[in-house]
């Protein structure tokens, strides 16, 4: 929240494009659930007030419209929603080794590999950079990029990265996103900057390369020869590191449920339990195992998420399902927040609380942005207005 209460809407609105740029860096927050979009608008809004259209609103929209897509069309935002400039076999299904190094040679998207892997996060302009040079130039099928990135992300979430992904491929949207050496150089530093590079070009062939099944695979003109700058890609697992307090529950762990009411705890959730709780309730954060053995984790991305869990309960279980659905019938009532990661799996075990949404949802499934925009906001001049609703 302090974070949120430091945001400056007016420089944020004129400086977002730029790498240094005041951008919030809220997202892990909101991915994890330790605050909602909710209680960060009210925190903008004690300050001053703004617009329905003002810039930071509509990125946050951008959050809730892709979670609207995956509300409605589940597991098809792992496939493309429709084709793209080129048939789906013409992209390769492994990330090439010197982008997963950052050795390409290409200042920018080495310094985006490196930024990530060292900080778990990256600036949305420099996603945008790495995901178009790695599906248009590259030829790499979006998906198997979108599944490495998420893993490192602090703020990774399926819906905004998987579809982020589909925007920038052409398979959420309606045209490649492309940019060139320009582009880099008015919003990057100077060491991202990279002329004479595959990406020194105009967009008009840059568009050409992007509707062509060949891939710019060669050596760039520029290649930097300094090993210290060479990102070792950090392994990704599907177990929190060790030296952490979670456990994998015995027997005797999962007695602590019987007779008890339970609040469970996620990572999609990481927010204190509601007040009103029971002395005879007990709160349990949970990693499932079917989850994470299809979307591993970086260490860095575990160490986040299980320092907020910490917070919330000392009690943090690695399980699989099968065992939770046994240990909980032994519980007299069980809670927890709705997510769309996890709903699948607890759905049937808990009582799901909604989570806060800022805007209102539109029943029917909207294609574009600018469409459930218009819907969501319809009537509406001031974000003050969205509070009211949510
Ligand atoms: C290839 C790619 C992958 C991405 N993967 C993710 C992801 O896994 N998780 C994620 O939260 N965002 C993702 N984004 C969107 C965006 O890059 C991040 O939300 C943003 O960079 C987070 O930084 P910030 O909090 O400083 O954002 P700010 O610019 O300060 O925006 C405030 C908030 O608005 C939301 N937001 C802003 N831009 C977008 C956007 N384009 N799409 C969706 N929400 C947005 C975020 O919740 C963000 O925290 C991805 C974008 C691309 C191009």
């Amino acid at each position: 929240m302090r974070r949120a209460e430091a945001v400056n809407p007016i420089r944020y609105a004129k400086t977002r494009n730029f790498l240094d740029g005041d951008v919030t860096g809220l997202s892990p927050y909101l991915t994890h659930g330790v605050v909602t979009l909710p209680e960060v608008l009210r925190a903008l809004l004690d300050k001053e007030s703004l617009g329905i259209d003002h810039k930071l609103v509509y990125e946050f929209g951008w959050r809730e419209f892709y979670r609207h897509v995956w509300s409605h069309a589940g597991d098809e935002i792992f496939q493309s929603l429709h084709t793209g400039p080129l048939n789906e076999s013409s992209y390769k299904n492994e990330l090439p080794y010197d982008i997963r190094h950052a050795t390409t040679g290409i200042p920018v998207i080495d310094e985006a590999v490196r930024t990530l892997y060292d900080t778990g996060t990256l600036h949305n302009h420099a996603r945008m950079w790495l995901a178009s040079y790695v599906v248009h130039i590259r030829k790499v099928h979006w998906r198997v990029a979108a599944d490495w990135l998420v893993a490192y992300l602090l703020d990774g979430d399926l819906a905004s990265n998987h579809l982020s992904w589909q925007w920038v491929a052409g398979t959420g949207s309606h045209k490649p996103y492309l940019f060139n050496a320009e582009n880099v150089a008015r919003y990057a530093p100077a060491q991202w900057h990279s002329p004479d590079s595959v990406i020194d070009r105009s967009y008009d062939e840059l568009d050409s390369i992007a509707r062509s099944a060949k891939s710019y695979d060669g050596m760039p003109k520029k290649i930097i020869h300094d090993d210290d700058r060479v990102g070792h890609e950090p392994v990704v697992s599907t177990t929190p590191p060790n030296d952490l307090s979670w456990c994998e529950p015995t027997a005797a762990d999962l007695e602590l449920i019987a007779g008890r009411d339970v609040w469970l705890v996620h990572p999609w959730a990481l927010r204190q339990p509601p007040s009103g709780l029971t002395d005879n309730s007990v709160v349990i954060g949970l990693y499932l195992r079917e989850y994470h053995e299809t979307w591993p984790w970086s260490d860095t991305r575990w160490r986040w998420v299980d320092a907020a869990m910490s917070e919330v309960t000392p009690h943090r279980w690695l399980l699989r399902f099968g065992e939770l659905c046994v240990a909980l019938k032994k519980a007299t009532r069980v809670r927890s927040v709705d997510d769309l990661h996890v709903r699948h799996l607890v759905k049937n075990l808990a009582e799901l609380v909604p989570a806060p949404m800022l805007f209102s949802s539109v029943d029917r499934r909207c294609s574009s942005f600018s469409h459930w925009w218009k819907q969501t906001t319809r009537g509406f001049t001031q974000a003050e207005e969205l509070l009211q609703k949510s």
